[in-house]
Formats: C-alpha cells, sequence, structure tokens
C-alpha cells in the first residue's frame, strides 16, 4: 500500500482524533460513575476483542456481550429469541416500524424477532443495557440515535 503525503496526513489526523478519545475515556473510566457518551465508548482493543467471540445467532452473542458486560463492570445482558415480547414492545411503545429487537428495563435483558439477529441490533440493545444499569447517562430523546451511534462506532473500531 503507498500513499501520498495528503493521504498520510489524512490518516495521522484520524489517528491522532481515534487516540486522543481513547485517552480521554480512558480517563473519565471510573466504575459506578456514570460516563458520557464519548467515554462510554470501549477502546479499539475491547470492540475487537469483543466482536472476535461472535458465533452466529443471539446464543452466538454470549461471548460478545459477557466482555462488553466485564469492561464496563455490570451484570452481563440477556438476550433471547422471543417474537412475541417483541411484538409487545412495539405495541406498549406504540411504534409505527416493526423492530428487529427489544430491551426491557425491569428485566435487563433484550428480545429477538428473528433466530438471527445482526450485530448493529445487539450492539444498539446492549447500549440501552448501559444506560438502565446507570453506566451511560443519556437524555430521553437522544437514547435510539446514541445506540445507533455506539453500535456503529463500536464496529468501526472492531473493523467490521
Ligand atoms: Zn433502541
Amino acid at each position: 500500500m503507498s500513499l501520498n503525503h495528503s493521504q498520510l496526513g489524512k490518516r495521522l489526523a484520524h489517528i491522532e482524533r481515534e487516540l486522543a478519545e481513547i485517552n480521554k475515556a480512558l480517563k473519565s473510566l471510573k466504575p459506578k460513575r456514570a460516563l458520557g457518551f464519548v467515554a462510554a465508548i470501549p477502546p479499539a482493543s475491547v470492540c475487537k476483542d469483543a466482536l472476535s467471540h461472535l458465533v452466529g445467532t443471539a446464543r452466538g452473542y454470549e461471548g460478545v456481550l459477557a466482555t462488553l458486560a466485564a469492561y464496563y463492570q455490570i451484570p452481563t445482558m440477556g438476550l433471547y429469541h422471543n417474537p412475541k415480547r417483541v411484538q409487545e414492545a412495539e405495541r406498549v411503545l406504540g411504534l409505527k416500524q416493526m423492530v428487529a429487537a427489544a430491551y426491557f428495563w425491569q428485566e435487563g435483558c433484550a428480545y429477538t424477532k428473528e433466530t438471527t439477529v445482526d450485530r448493529h441490533t445487539v450492539l444498539h440493545e446492549f447500549f440501552h443495557h448501559l444506560v438502565a444499569q446507570g453506566v451511560v447517562i443519556v437524555k430521553g430523546e437522544d437514547a435510539e440515535l446514541r445506540a445507533n451511534e455506539f453500535a456503529n462506532t463500536i464496529l468501526q473500531r472492531a473493523d467490521l
């Protein structure tokens, strides 16, 4: 791979931004204290490690979720295939758009509509788990956007 000056400069700037973000996150990581959104995103090493445990269907996410939960020092999130619970959430929340999964705060777990579920959906639900566990503070109306941003950033950092 050969890069010209401009491409190298851009990559360096990108890496420096990443590093600053990671260092900021590391500094502000104190167990049992709520984090802001940026600080809550794990460093690339944790993202890569977590996703390396992925096996396949909902059950296959156990390792991914356990790795992330260990990083945040919280109980892991349950993830089960149960379309009825997802439909229940759609009804209760009055969702116009059908969803692939739903997180239940009281139970500390997420249910999926299909037996297979994509990585983004699982990481999105895990973000709700972080909020429910008091690890990260997010304004109510930002929750869905932040959950998507969290999932995207972890996948990016894991190089997926
Ligand atoms: Zn959500």
